[in-house]
């Protein structure tokens, strides 16, 4: 029997380009991992395309998928829901495919309970030098919308302990590399391989 897919979480602070890395991994390379769709109740952007880059979903419909269970997670991001269809994810991970989340921090911590053996990678922004002068100067700072954002972003920074990687968005390429790189090692792992190992041992012996 194959062994059951790994779950890659990738998730980040708000702004933090998690969109576009993500189809950086799935526009330029071919990949042993399939993306999860997510459904949302947000409004189609141009040139998005239905169960492409989302399920454009009513919010009736979004809240009647949530009563049934069928989310693995869903989160309220700016006035909109977001979720992971539970059932494609199980689905494939049970060909022994191996499943790519891109979703915002909170869903994330969600996944996280739900299956700890999930691999989440935090994507962190470039400038955290920058960052940490605009927070310790921003007693200074009358601009209350930037107050604001800082502090949430200190709020997200603060959720890494709950990642396994951490991946700086310097450039979209290094960091799409340095994602697939996490995703190769982590099938190298030992403890991955070790039933194989284990019967061909038995067999031999
Ligand atoms: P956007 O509206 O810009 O496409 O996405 C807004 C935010 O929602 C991004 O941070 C994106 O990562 C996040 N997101 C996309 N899909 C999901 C999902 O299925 N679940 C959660 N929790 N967040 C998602």
């Amino acid at each position: 029997m194959k062994a059951r897919g790994l779950l890659i979480v990738l998730s980040g602070p708000s702004g933090v380009g998690k969109g576009t890395v993500r189809k950086a991994i799935f526009d330029n390379y071919t990949n042993e991992f399939d993306y999860s769709v997510s459904m949302t109740t947000r409004p189609k952007r141009e040139g998005e395309v239905e169960a492409v880059d989302y399920f454009f979903r009513k919010k009736e419909e979004f809240e009647q998928l949530i009563e049934e269970g069928g989310l693995l997670e869903y989160a309220e991001y700016v006035g909109n829901y977001y979720g992971t269809p539970l059932e494609y994810v199980n689905e494939t991970l049970d060909k022994g495919r191996d499943v790519f989340l891109e979703i915002e921090v909170q869903g994330a911590l969600k996944v996280r309970e739900k299956m700890p053996e999930g691999i989440f990678v935090f994507l962190s922004p470039p400038n955290l030098e920058e960052l940490k002068n605009r927070i310790v100067n921003r007693g200074t700072d009358s601009d209350e919308m930037i107050e604001k954002r800082m502090k949430k972003a200190v709020e997200e920074l603060k959720l890494i302990q709950y990642y396994d990687y951490v991946v700086e968005n310097d450039t979209v390429d290094n960091a799409a590399r340095k994602i697939r790189n996490i995703i190769e090692s982590e099938h190298l792992k030992v403890t991955r391989n070790l039933k194989e190992f284990t019967e061909i041992i038995e067999e031999l012996e």
